[in-house]
This record gives C-alpha cells, sequence and structure tokens, in this order.
C-alpha cells in the first residue's frame, strides 16, 4: 500500500510537471510561429526579430536540457570527497570567470571528515545556488561560502550567503516548485533540480531569506556511509 501510495503520489507531481512544461513550451512556441508567419506574408526577417527567436530557441533548449534530468534521473555515483576541497574548487571557476563587483568570500571549517557525494550532481547544485547568488546582486555584493557540521543532526553542510535583494516571505514556499521564477529569462528549474539531488543524497535543501537583506542556501549531506569498507581507495 505504502508503495501505491508513493506511486501516486510520483504520478501526480509528474502530472503537475508536465502541466507546466506544456505551458513554459507552448509560450516560446507561440512567438516563433508567429514571427515565421509574419515573414511568410511580407518582407525579410529583421536582425532584431532574429535576435528575439534565437533567444527563445536558447530558452527552449536549456529547459529541454534540465527536463531531461527529470526524465532520466542520472544514476548517482557516490565518491569520497572532501568538502573543503569541492569548495574551493567549484569556487576557483567563478573566481576566475569574475563576476562584476562581487566579493567572494570562503570560510572552510577545518577537519571536516569526507562526506559520500557524486560530485557532477553536487557541483551543479553548487552552481546554481552561486548563480542565484549573483544574479541577486545586479550591482554587485559579498557571498560567502562556508563548510561545516551541523551538530543537532550530525549532518555536513556547504552554504552560500549573499548580500543581495533576498526573497520576500511570502515566496518562500514557492521557490522549489518547477517553473517559479522571478526572472525574465529564469526556467524556475534549478531550485527544483537541486532539491531532487540533495533528496536523493540522502539530505536537503534549505533557504533563509530576508527581502532587501540577504538570503543564505544550505546543503545539507549525511556523514559517512554504511559499510563503508576499512580501507577503501579513496574514490
Ligand atoms: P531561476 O534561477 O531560473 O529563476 P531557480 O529555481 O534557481 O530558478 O530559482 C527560483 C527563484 O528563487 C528565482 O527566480 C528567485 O526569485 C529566487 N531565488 C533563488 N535564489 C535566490 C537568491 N540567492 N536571492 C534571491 N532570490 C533567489
Amino acid at each position: 500500500l505504502e508503495e501505491q501510495v508513493r506511486r501516486q503520489e510520483r504520478l501526480a507531481s509528474l502530472g503537475k510537471l508536465v502541466a507546466g512544461v506544456a505551458h513554459e513550451i507552448k509560450n516560446p512556441l507561440t512567438s516563433i510561429s508567429g514571427y515565421i508567419q509574419y515573414w511568410q506574408r511580407s518582407k525579410a526577417p529583421t536582425a532584431k526579430s532574429l535576435n528575439t527567436i534565437y533567444r527563445e530557441v536558447r530558452r527552449l533548449d536549456s529547459i529541454v536540457n534540465k527536463l531531461l534530468f527529470f526524465a532520466k534521473p542520472t544514476n548517482q555515483v557516490l565518491t569520497r570527497v572532501s568538502l573543503n576541497q569541492f569548495v574551493e574548487e567549484v569556487l576557483n571557476f567563478f573566481t576566475e570567470t569574475q563576476a562584476d563587483g562581487i566579493k567572494f568570500t570562503l570560510k572552510l571549517q577545518e577537519n571536516l571528515p569526507d562526506v559520500y557525494i557524486d560530485p557532477g550532481q553536487i557541483e551543479q547544485v553548487l552552481i546554481n545556488i552561486i548563480f542565484n547568488a549573483i544574479q541577486a546582486m545586479p550591482g554587485g555584493g559579498e557571498i560567502m561560502v562556508s563548510t561545516g557540521h551541523q551538530a543537532a543532526e550530525n549532518l555536513f553542510y556547504i552554504e552560500v550567503r549573499d548580500t543581495g535583494c533576498g526573497v520576500p516571505e511570502q515566496l518562500l514556499d514557492k521557490l522549489f516548485d518547477p517553473f517559479f521564477t522571478t526572472k525574465a529569462k529564469g526556467t524556475g528549474l534549478g531550485l527544483t533540480i537541486a532539491h531532487e539531488i540533495m533528496h536523493a543524497h540522502g539530505g536537503r535543501i534549505e533557504v533563509k531569506s530576508r527581502e532587501g537583506a540577504g538570503t543564505t542556501v544550505q546543503i545539507l549531506f549525511p556523514g559517512g556511509r554504511k559499510n563503508e569498507p576499512e580501507t577503501g581507495v579513496g574514490c
């Protein structure tokens, strides 16, 4: 019975997702076919209209790419990873590509034990969280990334804190809904996917935010692994 209930729940959320997808894909398609019909009736396309079409196609592509994650929940390959080293590597990407007017600060807790994660998936989660933080600070600001251990539940975490626009309280519980976005070019799938990935890791993602003050996002991982080999090869 429990299995059936779970299946029902999964189908219900899948139905919601599919309805959202249909809507998200229909809008750009309507705009693209509108332009094409217009060109058929009149003269050659202008550079501006081609730009619009190109943007819409890119948006469709980005939506489809993210959907592939749901269609084929990727096989999770757990690897033994030092959270601190992992965070440093991901942050290198951002400090090298440099976001304008953004100051990155890193605060790593020493002597954290290794965790078992799928580095590719968690990198996707962390990059998305940091991109969100950057986009929340169009006029510049500070991003503080830290690692730590939360003793109450024995969870290890990566935290990303920004000094950006924050999230209005009434929107906080919508953030993980598929396609919820406040951005003109957002897909609203980043946090939905992050939530899925963290859940699959036996962990979770938490957002605390105050409008106008900034946002703190934590991703939390359980420590260790059952049946962990005494002398693992490290990965
Ligand atoms: P997207 O970035 O495409 O909008 P996400 O699922 O990653 O999709 O985020 C959903 C929404 O959550 C964003 O549109 C934004 O309103 C809000 N949000 C996420 N992170 C932050 C942040 N650091 N600061 C302010 N708002 C945020």
